[in-house]
């Protein structure tokens, strides 16, 4: 290993990589950008919650975003100038404090603002507000050549700001967004599980869940009889506060990576059966709790074993439904089955060319690495939401071949050539870029 280089890893710990990772301020990060050179480029990163590559650029640098850390709350508008190293869990605190809250958060709090917006992220609320990029008003990025310039969503910059929104980082280091947090009165959710005996059940549940809820998310079972059982989980922001609440949440911590996976198809299997029997919620519950409920097992991607695994996301539009079934039924075969199984409703796509949400339906499966013909069958799901109109989530990927992504990504070569314009020098680098041909 060169001198100075680290080795790293996306969490789900399959890919191993080595770069030279600079903690920097702006203007450290200004001057080294300037004088970069090799052919491995820079990337930005932030708190690498992405799964595969996307935050790995081996031989090159990686531009960690933690010292990005500022903050200013207007308390009337609810408009805040915020670092694009500030996590999620950090904004959520800073707003709740004053009566406000994002309305779109992800499964885990340990994502930057930095890596929401470059992956465009969606939550539990996506079929009633969209994609992260819908709460962005502004934002600063720092080009290759050294240069801030402020993009906004509309104007002349809007070309550049939406190429930035899902980008995964190879336009440029976001430096700072203006967010719009939502008002809230409330510092808990009411909220109300239900169980589904099978996927048809489960998929009427969310769809006729989504008018009266304004954050909805399915926990399915990939095991067993891969019937597609599941609870449908259902919140609204209570009106009201309570002090028991708020953002509380307890948190447990795997101390080391096992030797091999604790994840197999008997502890899959049992885990599942008693997630499915577990008495439903119903009523308030901490706002942690409901929107990271992940969060509670820190370091829980460890129990994967020194392997590591791999999170294979698709969304597939409405009216096929059947790709669905058809899902379940090859895993079966294959006995692929999947610790977590999440199942959620996508409503409005955004703008940005890259953006990973659409409507329809979005499923999201864990597999340890190792199962035999899982690659195959993967691949056979690729090619098959290519004709359907589908497509996987970026940040979450690994594996997906350069061919399938223009047919996923129609409008992948606008992005390329608006990137082409905003890193001439072609300097931003990552691990996936270099597979999928983004850069
Ligand atoms: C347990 C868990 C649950 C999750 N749940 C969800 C979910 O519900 N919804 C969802 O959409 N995603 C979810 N994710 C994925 C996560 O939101 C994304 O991977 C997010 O991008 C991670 O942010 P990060 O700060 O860790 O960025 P990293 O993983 O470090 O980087 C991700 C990408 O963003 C780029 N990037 C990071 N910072 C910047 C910056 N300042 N400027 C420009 N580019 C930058 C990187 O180059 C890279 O391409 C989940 C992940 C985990 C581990």
């Amino acid at each position: 290993m060169p001198p100075d280089f680290s080795p790293s890893s996306g969490w789900g710990r399959s890919i191993q990589s080595t770069s030279l990772r600079a903690v920097d301020s702006i203007e450290e990060m200004q001057e080294k950008l300037v004088n970069l050179e090799g052919h491995r480029g820079a990337l930005p990163i932030g708190l690498q919650r992405s799964y595969g590559d996307s935050a790995l650029n081996s031989g090159g640098v990686q531009f960690s975003t933690e010292k990005l850390q500022e903050w200013n709350l207007d308390r009337e508008t609810g408009e805040i100038r915020v670092g694009a190293g500030v996590s999620i869990r950090q904004l959520e605190s800073i707003a709740l404090d004053q009566g406000f809250f994002p309305a779109i958060v992800p499964g885990t709090g340990f994502v930057t603002i930095g890596g929401a917006i470059a992956a465009d992220i969606h939550g539990k609320s996506h079929h009633k507000t969209g994609s992260f990029s819908s709460i962005v008003k502004s934002m600063q990025v720092l080009y290759s050549d050294g240069v801030i310039r402020e993009l906004y969503p509309d104007g002349p910059t809007s070309a550049h700001f939406w190429a930035t929104v899902a980008g995964m980082g190879l336009t440029g280091i976001i430096v700072n967004a203006e967010l719009q947090l939502k008002r809230i009165s409330g510092n808990y959710f009411d909220v109300r599980e239900s169980r589904c005996a099978d996927l048809s059940i489960l998929l009427a549940e969310l769809r006729s869940a989504d008018s009266e809820y304004d954050h909805t998310v399915a926990w399915v079972d990939l095991s067993g009889e891969f019937r597609g059982r599941g609870v449908v989980g259902m919140g609204n922001f209570a009106t009201d506060r309570d002090e028991k609440f708020g953002l509380k949440s307890r948190s447990i911590n795997i101390p080391i990576t096992f030797n091999k996976s604790l994840i197999t198809p008997l502890t899959v299997k049992s885990f599942n059966s008693f997630w499915y029997h577990k008495p439903l919620k119903s009523g308030k519950l901490s706002i942690n709790a409901f929107t990271h409920p992940l969060d509670g097992i820190g370091s829980w991607n460890r129990v994967y074993g020194k392997r590591g695994f791999l999170q294979y996301q698709f969304s597939i539009p409405d009216g096929h439904e059947d790709f669905l079934f058809t899902v379940l039924s090859k895993l079966r075969e294959i006995k692929g089955a999947s610790f977590l199984g999440v199942l959620k409703r996508f409503g409005s796509a955004s703008r940005a060319p890259l953006s990973f949400p659409s409507p329809g339906w979005t499923l999201a499966l864990d597999f340890p690495i190792g199962i035999p013909r899982l690659e195959a069958t993967l691949t056979e799901f690729d090619q098959e939401l290519c004709q359907r109109g589908g497509r996987i989530y970026l940040v979450k990927d690994s594996r997906l071949k350069p061919d399938f992504l223009p047919k996923m990504y129609q409008r992948s070569e606008e992005w390329k050539t608006v990137r082409a314009q905003m890193d001439p020098g072609n300097k931003w680098k990552s691990d996936q870029g270099r597979r999928l041909g983004l850069c």
